[in-house]
């Protein structure tokens, strides 16, 4: 059987990957999704273990020291974390997972997984993540300030990844997203089974 594939999406803060993920789920229910554990505070809206598993930083610094992760990195004075099992476990039953992080975390998988295929959400301009990230009214004006900060960071890195997705149009992005995940599908290693099985009957 063939493993799966890890999709890593990466993208700054506001530039609407929350939004595509819902609706890359309803159209794809069948990908994987890995829990992060972090340490922000929850927000309004957000649910214990639907995204995030939410936990202290000592919690955390034992997941560190038991190397119970895949990769982490502290984003805008909290730990984010890819919990390393249940990634693992996924692929190796042979299911597709999608794992949202940080460029660094990004770069942590690729080095450990080169086989991953990385995709940055790139929003239309840095203006337009400025109003989306401020209009989502989630974060205080200084956190706003910090996170615009990091973003600049992230975008100057975007090349590392395999592909941009520029997330203008949300169902056009989602579309994108799911052409990625099928090209990866039709790639020669992934499609042996069926040229063994051609061969076979002939
Ligand atoms: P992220 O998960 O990357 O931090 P979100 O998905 O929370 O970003 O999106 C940030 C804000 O931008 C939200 O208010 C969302 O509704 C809005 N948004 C996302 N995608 C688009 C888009 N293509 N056009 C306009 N607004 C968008
Ligand atoms: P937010 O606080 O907006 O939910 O996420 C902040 C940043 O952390 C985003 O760039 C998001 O992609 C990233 N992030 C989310 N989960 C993880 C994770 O498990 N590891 C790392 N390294 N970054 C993460």
């Amino acid at each position: 059987m063939n493993k799966g594939v890890i999709f890593i999406i990466s993208g700054p803060s506001g530039s609407g990957k929350d939004t595509l993920m819902v609706e890359l789920f309803k159209k794809c229910p069948e990908i994987k999704f890995s829990i992060s554990s972090i340490t922000r505070a929850m927000r309004v809206g957000e649910v214990e273990g639907v995204k995030y598993n939410f936990i202290s930083k000592e919690q955390f610094e034992q997941m560190i020291k038991e190397d119970k992760l895949l990769e982490y990195n502290s984003y805008v004075g909290n730990y984010y974390g890819t919990p390393r099992k249940p990634v693992e476990d996924e692929i190796e039953k042979g299911n597709n997972i999608l794992i949202e992080v940080d460029v660094n975390g990004a770069a942590q998988i690729k080095e450990k997984m080169p086989e991953a295929v990385s995709m940055f959400i790139m929003p239309p301009s840095f203006e337009e993540l400025e109003r989306r990230l401020s209009g989502r009214g989630t974060e205080s004006e200084e956190l706003i300030r910090k996170r615009m900060q990091s973003s600049l960071d992230e975008i100057k890195r975007a090349s590392e990844y395999d592909y941009i997705i520029v997330n203008d149009d949300i169902a056009t992005a989602v579309d994108d997203i799911i052409s990625v995940m099928r090209s990866c599908q039709l790639r020669q290693e992934k499609q042996k089974h069926i040229i063994e099985e051609v061969l076979e009957k002939c």
